[in-house]
């Protein structure tokens, strides 16, 4: 255990998370990173956040789960000591017309997206307390706030995520904890690669600065709101898309 704060992030093992990870380990926090798949990508999260010599443990843990949750937490606490920065990042994508969304294509979207989001903030929840401080950061959506054809699991999870992170914030502001949402608009990575080349294309074209965003900027975003420079920001939406929800 060192003297350092820590970081717990969801859904570091690529994207947006590991650049997430990477980040705030150069801001100096010991990062915890949560993986659901192999590991073998946590392990190169591992070796990123290594080869800048940050701190990094990797602990494996379904979000949707509330027990897996519990006890992910615990784990990360025991080992290397209380959470300062929360990072709510894990998210999967079942994209279908409503017509054709299957119920469980829909249950799982929200069980990993906003489920997720509230096991780790109740876990953790009574920790933050303790500590009178601390950040969670949520990871929502561009589509939860302007909906989408196509996505309407994903863009319930993500406005749901927003609802939570309003509510969360009002909660914890006594105690100096902030709670924040980003919501990021076309950022490329492995969940944007999936999407079809002329919905891919159409999108692009909407977003005012005519490009798609990096995962480095989202990282930033978020380092930015983990800071003390942020102590006096909570209950908000930050969009980083572009311009494409104004
Ligand atoms: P990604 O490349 O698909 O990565 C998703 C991450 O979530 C992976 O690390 C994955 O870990 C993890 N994950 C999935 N299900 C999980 C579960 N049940 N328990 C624990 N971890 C789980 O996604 P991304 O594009 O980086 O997106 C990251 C976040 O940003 C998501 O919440 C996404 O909705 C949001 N977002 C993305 C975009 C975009 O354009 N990319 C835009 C707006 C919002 P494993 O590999 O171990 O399963």
């Amino acid at each position: 255990m060192t003297n350092n704060k820590v970081a717990l992030v969801t859904g570091a093992t690529r994207g947006i998370g590991r650049a997430i990870a990477l980040q705030l380990a150069k801001d100096g926090f010991d990062i915890a990173i949560v993986y659901s798949g192999s590991g073998n990508d946590a392990a190169e999260t591992e070796r990123l956040i290594e080869e800048v010599g940050g701190t990094c443990r990797s602990f494996k843990c379904d979000v949707s789960h509330f027990d897996q949750s519990e006890a992910l937490v615990k784990q990360v606490v025991f080992q290397m000591g209380p959470v300062y920065a929360l990072v709510n990042n894990a998210g999967i994508t079942r994209d279908k017309l409503v017509l054709q969304m299957k119920e469980e294509d829909f249950d799982s979207v929200l069980d990993v997206n906003l489920k997720g989001t509230f096991n780790l903030i109740h876990h953790c929840y009574a920790g933050f307390v303790r500590q009178r401080g601390g950040r969670i950061i949520n990871i929502s959506s561009v589509v939860g706030l302007m909906g989408n054809a196509g996505q309407a699991s994903y863009a319930a999870s993500k406005a749901g995520v927003i609802g939570l992170t309003k509510s969360v914030a009002k909660e914890l502001a006594g105690r100096g904890i902030t709670c924040n949402a980003v919501a990021p608009g076309m950022i490329e990575t492995d969940m944007t690669k999936k999407m079809p080349e002329k919905a891919r294309d159409a999108l692009l074209q909407a977003i005012p600065l005519k490009r798609a965003g990096t995962a480095e900027e989202v990282a930033a975003l978020v380092s930015f709101l983990a800071s003390e420079k942020a102590a006096y920001i909570t209950g908000s939406v930050l969009s980083i898309d572009g311009g494409l929800y104004m």
